[in-house]
């Protein structure tokens, strides 16, 4: 099969779409298509030093596809279309045990502590798939595992409430834009701070100033200390990137003085997975595709991703 393969760490020139070995798994499903993200551009660029294994190593996070073969499954057969939520974990860990498999002890993100989907076929099992609702276009499907899930588990840990206002900082990309409509969702008032204006779209006002309940801030460094200026008493912000830079001020005063709080999320629990495809599923939530690459075009879709105005898909 082919696979777009990165023989060593760091940059462009070191990856190649390549022919491998086909997965011998529980379930093998066949790609159809797969979100490029943050962590993605990461991986194949060199650009953090996360711990990737194995090399030579196949990318791709967030991906769905049809169920190709099954020698093992009390819930799948040939033909189902499935999203494959994006995480390695043990299932036996305290945190596992917990509900927390984010946060495995001995797991990681899909490709990045295992290989991912960025592939013609994608080797699994039971455990780490659902099936994409009949309604649901696999365009749709393909940005639940990394945007949609981020931005609603994130929510959920902020304790996001009806009623409360949220502002979402940096809200074109997928993660700000499904933490706008989920948050519109469950009843918040939104605003969002970027420059591209299709973000309206989601419902969301643009931000003027207002001081607010939830922010959602993944950008990092840049203006984290004005924005805090903008948290209400009793006020959380919640990050889960760094975009900008990982160090930020804080004025301790300001935070224990008005009660707010700093809360940091990663990913999504396994059972928040069906729940969320459900809940979009049921509300027919979109998200905003930009373009769509083959595979075989997957250098130009790096190169696009700093400037791009909307999702980037690769196609398989
Ligand atoms: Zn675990």
């Amino acid at each position: 099969m082919k696979a777009i393969v990165i023989r060593q760490p760091g940059g462009l020139e070191n990856t190649r779409v390549e022919d491998v070995d086909k997965p011998k798994s529980p379930i093998t499903i066949r790609v159809t298509y797969a979100g490029l993200n943050p962590v993605d551009v990461n991986v194949i660029l060199g650009k953090v030093n996360y711990n990737i294994t194995p090399y030579p190593h196949i990318p791709g996070a967030e991906f769905v596809g049809v169920v190709e073969g099954v020698t093992s499954s009390k819930k799948f057969k040939a033909g189902d279309r499935v999203v494959v939520y994006p995480r390695v974990y043990d299932g036996s860990c305290e945190r596992c045990r917990g509900g927390s498999e984010e946060l495995c002890r001995t797991g990681g993100v899909t490709g990045v502590a295992s290989n991912g989907g960025f592939s013609e076929f994608f080797g699994t099992d039971d455990e780490h798939l659902e099936k994409i609702p009949d309604s649901m276009s696999f365009e749709d499907a393909v940005s639940i595992p990394v945007g949609g899930l981020t931005a609603y588990h994130a929510l959920s840990r902020v304790g996001l409430r009806s009623g409360e206002s949220l502002l979402v900082i940096g809200a074109s990309g997928n993660t700000g834009w499904y933490s706008l409509i989920l948050g519109k969702l469950k009843g918040a008032r939104t605003f969002y701070v970027s420059r591209k204006k299709w973000v309206a779209e989601s419902g969301a006002a643009e931000w003027n100033k207002e001081k607010v309940d939830v922010i959602v801030n993944s950008l990092g460094s840049a203006a984290w200390e004005t924005y805090m200026d903008y948290l209400d008493t009793g006020g959380r912000v919640v990050t889960f990137g760094t975009l900008t830079g990982r160090e930020a001020k804080l004025n301790l005063a300001h935070l224990y003085t008005g009660e707010r709080s700093i809360i940091g999320s990663t990913g999504g629990t396994r059972k928040e997975f069906p729940e969320l495809i459900r809940l979009i599923s049921e509300n027919k939530l979109k998200s905003r595709v930009w373009k769509v690459f083959e595979m075989s075009e997957y250098q130009n879709a790096i190169k696009e991703y700093e400037n791009r105005d909307g999702r980037i898909l690769l196609k398989f």
